[in-house]
Protein backbone atom coordinates (compact mmCIF):
# COMPACT_ATOMS: atom_id res chain seq x y z
CA UNK A 1 0.00 0.00 0.00
CA UNK A 2 1.01 3.70 -0.59
CA UNK A 3 2.08 5.48 1.61
CA UNK A 4 -0.02 8.75 3.20
CA UNK A 5 2.01 11.64 2.16
CA UNK A 6 2.25 14.60 4.38
CA UNK A 7 1.52 17.32 2.16
CA UNK A 8 3.92 20.61 4.24
CA UNK A 9 1.00 23.03 2.62
CA UNK A 10 -1.52 21.81 5.19
CA UNK A 11 -0.01 21.53 8.05
CA UNK A 12 1.89 25.28 7.33
CA UNK A 13 -1.32 26.77 6.96
CA UNK A 14 -2.19 25.21 10.70
CA UNK A 15 0.95 26.49 12.46
CA UNK A 16 0.60 29.84 10.74
CA UNK A 17 -2.68 30.20 12.03
CA UNK A 18 -1.82 29.02 15.46
CA UNK A 19 1.04 32.05 15.47
CA UNK A 20 -1.30 34.58 14.18
CA UNK A 21 -3.61 33.70 17.15
CA UNK A 22 -0.77 34.51 19.26
CA UNK A 23 0.58 37.44 17.39
CA UNK A 24 -3.50 38.78 17.80
CA UNK A 25 -3.25 38.03 21.59
CA UNK A 26 0.40 39.83 22.01
CA UNK A 27 -0.57 42.96 19.98
CA UNK A 28 -4.22 42.94 22.05
CA UNK A 29 -2.94 42.83 25.16
CA UNK A 30 0.40 45.35 24.82
CA UNK A 31 -0.52 47.70 21.57
CA UNK A 32 2.71 46.11 20.14
CA UNK A 33 3.46 44.75 17.06
CA UNK A 34 6.40 41.95 16.89
CA UNK A 35 9.37 43.00 15.11
CA UNK A 36 11.43 41.13 12.67
CA UNK A 37 14.53 42.10 10.94
CA UNK A 38 16.31 40.01 8.25
CA UNK A 39 19.88 41.21 7.41
CA UNK A 40 20.84 40.29 3.83
CA UNK A 41 24.41 40.74 2.69
CA UNK A 42 24.83 41.17 -1.04
CA UNK A 43 22.77 40.13 -4.28
CA UNK A 44 22.78 36.01 -3.72
CA UNK A 45 19.65 35.58 -5.82
CA UNK A 46 18.24 32.76 -3.91
CA UNK A 47 18.64 34.68 -0.76
CA UNK A 48 16.86 37.51 -1.69
CA UNK A 49 13.33 35.24 -2.89
CA UNK A 50 13.57 33.88 0.72
CA UNK A 51 13.91 37.18 2.21
CA UNK A 52 10.71 38.76 -0.27
CA UNK A 53 8.95 35.11 0.95
CA UNK A 54 9.73 35.80 4.69
CA UNK A 55 8.42 39.38 4.32
CA UNK A 56 5.26 38.69 3.06
CA UNK A 57 4.81 35.99 5.33
CA UNK A 58 5.44 38.43 7.84
CA UNK A 59 2.81 40.99 6.99
CA UNK A 60 0.18 38.59 6.21
CA UNK A 61 1.41 37.21 10.04
CA UNK A 62 1.18 41.38 11.84
CA UNK A 63 4.73 41.34 12.28
CA UNK A 64 6.48 44.35 11.54
CA UNK A 65 9.12 43.14 9.25
CA UNK A 66 12.05 44.99 8.27
CA UNK A 67 15.01 43.85 6.01
CA UNK A 68 18.47 45.57 6.19
CA UNK A 69 20.49 45.20 2.78
CA UNK A 70 23.93 45.53 3.10
CA UNK A 71 26.55 45.62 0.40
CA UNK A 72 28.49 42.14 -0.85
CA UNK A 73 31.70 43.51 0.38
CA UNK A 74 30.47 44.75 3.72
CA UNK A 75 32.97 44.26 6.40
CA UNK A 76 32.97 41.73 9.49
CA UNK A 77 32.99 45.32 11.61
CA UNK A 78 30.31 47.03 9.85
CA UNK A 79 28.09 43.80 9.98
CA UNK A 80 28.45 43.27 13.80
CA UNK A 81 27.72 47.03 14.17
CA UNK A 82 24.60 46.86 12.43
CA UNK A 83 23.74 43.61 14.64
CA UNK A 84 24.43 45.11 18.26
CA UNK A 85 22.42 48.62 17.06
CA UNK A 86 19.66 45.86 16.39
CA UNK A 87 20.13 44.21 19.91
CA UNK A 88 19.83 47.22 21.82
CA UNK A 89 16.40 48.58 19.47
CA UNK A 90 13.29 47.61 21.32
CA UNK A 91 10.86 47.21 18.38
CA UNK A 92 12.90 44.96 16.42
CA UNK A 93 12.21 41.10 18.88
CA UNK A 94 13.66 38.72 16.44
CA UNK A 95 16.96 39.10 14.09
CA UNK A 96 17.51 36.73 11.30
CA UNK A 97 21.13 36.57 9.21
CA UNK A 98 20.34 35.50 5.95
CA UNK A 99 22.95 32.62 4.96
CA UNK A 100 25.37 31.83 3.00
CA UNK A 101 27.26 35.03 3.27
CA UNK A 102 29.94 36.26 1.12
CA UNK A 103 32.68 34.51 0.11
CA UNK A 104 35.02 36.89 2.83
CA UNK A 105 32.65 36.62 6.38
CA UNK A 106 32.47 32.82 5.90
CA UNK A 107 35.00 32.18 7.88
CA UNK A 108 33.65 34.58 10.52
CA UNK A 109 29.50 33.16 10.00
CA UNK A 110 29.48 31.48 13.84
CA UNK A 111 31.44 34.46 15.38
CA UNK A 112 29.41 37.03 13.52
CA UNK A 113 25.85 35.09 14.54
CA UNK A 114 26.95 34.51 17.82
CA UNK A 115 26.18 38.50 18.18
CA UNK A 116 22.85 37.93 17.99
CA UNK A 117 20.97 38.13 21.39
CA UNK A 118 20.13 35.35 22.34
CA UNK A 119 16.44 36.34 22.95
CA UNK A 120 16.44 37.88 19.74
CA UNK A 121 17.77 34.69 17.87
CA UNK A 122 14.74 33.44 15.99
CA UNK A 123 17.00 31.25 13.97
CA UNK A 124 17.92 29.66 17.47
CA UNK A 125 21.59 29.19 16.38
CA UNK A 126 23.13 30.79 19.21
CA UNK A 127 24.90 28.82 21.66
CA UNK A 128 22.67 29.67 24.87
CA UNK A 129 19.47 28.46 22.76
CA UNK A 130 21.97 25.13 21.41
CA UNK A 131 22.40 24.82 25.47
CA UNK A 132 18.97 25.47 26.48
CA UNK A 133 17.31 22.99 23.64
CA UNK A 134 20.03 20.41 25.08
CA UNK A 135 19.35 20.53 28.27
CA UNK A 136 15.16 20.32 27.91
CA UNK A 137 14.83 24.41 28.91
CA UNK A 138 12.46 26.48 26.75
CA UNK A 139 14.63 27.83 23.88
CA UNK A 140 14.32 29.42 20.94
CA UNK A 141 14.63 25.92 18.47
CA UNK A 142 15.86 26.00 14.63
CA UNK A 143 13.12 26.64 12.38
CA UNK A 144 13.39 23.26 10.23
CA UNK A 145 14.26 20.81 13.05
CA UNK A 146 10.70 22.53 15.13
CA UNK A 147 8.71 22.31 12.10
CA UNK A 148 9.50 18.67 11.32
CA UNK A 149 8.30 18.01 14.93
CA UNK A 150 5.21 20.28 14.84
CA UNK A 151 4.00 18.45 11.65
CA UNK A 152 4.79 15.29 13.71
CA UNK A 153 2.25 15.99 16.42
CA UNK A 154 -0.27 17.58 14.34
CA UNK A 155 -0.70 14.54 11.81
CA UNK A 156 -1.08 12.30 15.61
CA UNK A 157 1.92 10.53 14.59
CA UNK A 158 3.48 8.58 17.67
CA UNK A 159 7.00 9.82 18.91
CA UNK A 160 6.94 8.47 22.24
CA UNK A 161 8.77 5.03 22.51
CA UNK A 162 9.78 5.12 18.71
CA UNK A 163 13.05 4.31 17.70
CA UNK A 164 14.07 7.54 15.33
CA UNK A 165 16.97 7.73 13.35
CA UNK A 166 18.67 11.23 11.46
CA UNK A 167 20.74 11.13 8.97
CA UNK A 168 22.74 14.59 9.26
CA UNK A 169 24.57 16.07 12.27
CA UNK A 170 24.36 19.69 11.21
CA UNK A 171 23.98 21.92 14.01
CA UNK A 172 21.05 23.75 12.22
CA UNK A 173 19.17 20.66 11.49
CA UNK A 174 20.44 17.09 12.39
CA UNK A 175 21.63 17.70 16.06
CA UNK A 176 18.08 19.96 17.19
CA UNK A 177 16.26 17.50 15.36
CA UNK A 178 17.65 14.61 17.86
CA UNK A 179 17.11 16.70 21.01
CA UNK A 180 13.78 17.88 19.97
CA UNK A 181 12.83 13.87 19.23
CA UNK A 182 14.67 12.90 22.47
CA UNK A 183 12.61 15.45 24.19
CA UNK A 184 9.51 13.89 23.17
CA UNK A 185 11.06 10.90 24.47
CA UNK A 186 12.25 8.91 20.96
CA UNK A 187 15.01 6.64 21.58
CA UNK A 188 17.52 8.84 18.94
CA UNK A 189 20.19 7.48 16.93
CA UNK A 190 22.28 9.99 14.74
CA UNK A 191 23.87 9.08 11.59
CA UNK A 192 26.32 11.38 9.44
CA UNK A 193 29.35 10.19 6.65
CA UNK A 194 31.49 7.79 9.17
CA UNK A 195 28.48 5.72 9.98
CA UNK A 196 28.62 1.78 9.37
CA UNK A 197 26.04 -0.06 8.40
CA UNK A 198 23.61 2.21 7.33
CA UNK A 199 20.98 0.34 5.83
CA UNK A 200 21.02 -1.86 8.75
CA UNK A 201 20.17 1.03 11.25
CA UNK A 202 17.52 3.11 8.91
CA UNK A 203 15.97 -0.44 8.74
CA UNK A 204 14.90 -0.43 12.27
CA UNK A 205 13.81 3.43 11.61
CA UNK A 206 10.06 4.38 13.06
CA UNK A 207 10.80 7.62 12.32
CA UNK A 208 13.25 8.28 9.62
CA UNK A 209 14.57 11.63 9.00
CA UNK A 210 17.13 12.52 6.03
CA UNK A 211 18.87 15.83 5.97
CA UNK A 212 21.87 14.93 3.95
CA UNK A 213 21.66 16.99 0.87
CA UNK A 214 22.32 13.87 -1.75
CA UNK A 215 19.23 13.02 -4.38
CA UNK A 216 17.84 9.36 -3.76
CA UNK A 217 20.23 8.82 -0.91
CA UNK A 218 17.20 7.00 0.94
CA UNK A 219 16.24 4.05 -0.95
CA UNK A 220 13.82 1.76 -0.44
CA UNK A 221 15.65 -0.93 0.87
CA UNK A 222 16.72 1.41 3.92
CA UNK A 223 13.06 1.68 4.69
CA UNK A 224 11.08 -0.43 7.60
CA UNK A 225 7.60 -1.05 6.41
CA UNK A 226 5.07 1.73 7.46
CA UNK A 227 7.74 3.68 8.89
CA UNK A 228 7.15 7.88 8.79
CA UNK A 229 10.05 9.01 6.50
CA UNK A 230 10.83 12.51 6.83
CA UNK A 231 12.34 14.40 3.83
CA UNK A 232 14.44 17.74 4.52
CA UNK A 233 17.06 17.78 1.65
CA UNK A 234 17.08 19.98 -1.04
CA UNK A 235 18.39 19.29 -4.34
CA UNK A 236 18.32 21.00 -6.90
CA UNK A 237 19.21 18.71 -9.90
CA UNK A 238 18.32 21.50 -13.09
CA UNK A 239 17.95 25.10 -13.19
CA UNK A 240 13.92 23.97 -12.19
CA UNK A 241 13.90 20.93 -10.62
CA UNK A 242 14.49 20.50 -7.14
CA UNK A 243 14.63 17.21 -5.03
CA UNK A 244 14.61 15.85 -1.66
CA UNK A 245 17.13 13.43 -0.51
CA UNK A 246 14.48 10.07 -0.69
CA UNK A 247 14.23 7.86 -3.43
CA UNK A 248 10.30 8.81 -3.60
CA UNK A 249 8.92 6.88 -6.06
CA UNK A 250 10.13 3.52 -4.21
CA UNK A 251 9.98 4.66 -0.50
CA UNK A 252 6.12 5.60 -0.54
CA UNK A 253 5.66 2.18 -1.96
CA UNK A 254 6.72 0.86 1.63
CA UNK A 255 6.82 4.24 3.74
CA UNK A 256 3.41 4.59 6.12
CA UNK A 257 3.76 8.43 5.80
CA UNK A 258 6.22 9.98 3.65
CA UNK A 259 6.58 14.05 3.13
CA UNK A 260 7.42 15.17 -0.31
CA UNK A 261 10.08 17.67 -1.91
CA UNK A 262 8.67 20.11 -2.86
CA UNK A 263 5.96 20.55 -1.01
CA UNK A 264 7.35 19.06 2.31
CA UNK A 265 8.95 20.35 5.79
CA UNK A 266 10.17 23.38 3.30
CA UNK A 267 6.97 25.05 3.91
CA UNK A 268 7.25 24.81 7.56
CA UNK A 269 10.50 26.81 8.10
CA UNK A 270 8.87 30.03 7.70
CA UNK A 271 5.90 29.13 9.43
CA UNK A 272 8.32 27.88 12.51
CA UNK A 273 10.01 31.56 11.63
CA UNK A 274 6.89 32.97 12.56
CA UNK A 275 6.00 31.38 15.60
CA UNK A 276 9.86 31.93 16.65
CA UNK A 277 9.50 35.79 16.17
CA UNK A 278 6.08 35.87 18.16
CA UNK A 279 7.70 33.87 21.47
CA UNK A 280 10.48 35.94 21.33
CA UNK A 281 8.37 39.27 21.27
CA UNK A 282 6.23 37.83 23.82
CA UNK A 283 9.42 36.88 26.49
CA UNK A 284 10.72 40.76 25.84
CA UNK A 285 7.38 42.45 26.42
CA UNK A 286 5.40 40.45 29.25
P1 LIG B 1 25.20 19.66 6.00
O1 LIG B 1 25.94 19.53 4.72
O2 LIG B 1 25.67 20.60 7.04
O3 LIG B 1 25.07 18.22 6.68
C1 LIG B 1 24.88 17.07 5.91
C2 LIG B 1 24.99 15.87 6.83
O4 LIG B 1 24.85 14.70 6.04
C3 LIG B 1 26.34 15.77 7.55
O5 LIG B 1 26.17 15.49 8.92
C4 LIG B 1 27.03 14.62 6.84
O6 LIG B 1 27.89 13.85 7.67
C5 LIG B 1 25.84 13.77 6.42
N1 LIG B 1 26.21 12.90 5.31
C6 LIG B 1 26.80 13.25 4.15
N2 LIG B 1 27.04 12.15 3.40
C7 LIG B 1 26.61 11.09 4.13
C8 LIG B 1 26.60 9.70 3.92
N3 LIG B 1 27.10 9.14 2.80
N4 LIG B 1 26.09 8.89 4.88
C9 LIG B 1 25.57 9.42 6.02
N5 LIG B 1 25.56 10.75 6.27
C10 LIG B 1 26.07 11.57 5.34
O7 LIG B 1 23.70 20.00 5.58
P2 LIG B 1 22.48 20.67 6.40
O8 LIG B 1 22.22 19.90 7.63
O9 LIG B 1 22.67 22.12 6.47
O10 LIG B 1 21.31 20.40 5.35
C11 LIG B 1 20.95 19.10 4.97
C12 LIG B 1 19.96 19.17 3.83
O11 LIG B 1 18.78 19.82 4.31
C13 LIG B 1 20.43 20.00 2.64
O12 LIG B 1 19.92 19.42 1.47
C14 LIG B 1 19.79 21.36 2.89
O13 LIG B 1 19.57 22.06 1.67
C15 LIG B 1 18.49 20.95 3.51
N6 LIG B 1 17.89 21.98 4.37
C16 LIG B 1 16.55 22.21 4.23
C17 LIG B 1 15.92 23.14 4.99
C18 LIG B 1 14.45 23.37 4.81
O14 LIG B 1 13.94 24.42 5.09
N7 LIG B 1 13.71 22.37 4.36
C19 LIG B 1 16.65 23.97 5.96
C20 LIG B 1 18.04 23.59 6.10
C21 LIG B 1 18.62 22.63 5.31
P3 LIG B 1 29.25 14.46 8.29
O15 LIG B 1 28.81 15.32 9.44
O16 LIG B 1 30.01 13.26 8.73
O17 LIG B 1 29.92 15.23 7.20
Amino acid sequence: MSAIILAGKIYAEQLKQAAKNKINALIEKTGIHPGLTVIIVGEDPASQIYVRNKHRTCEEMGINSQIVRLPADVSKNELIKNIKMLNENKTVHGILLQLPLPQHLQKYESEILYKIAPHKDVDGFHPVNVGKLSIGEKALVPCTPFGCIKMLELANIPIDGKNAVIIGRSNIVGKPMANLLLAHNATVTICHSHTKNLPYITANADILISAVGKPGFVTADMVKPGATVIDIGINRIAPKKIVGDVDFQNVKEKAGFITPVPGGVGLLTIAMLMHNTADAAYHQLL
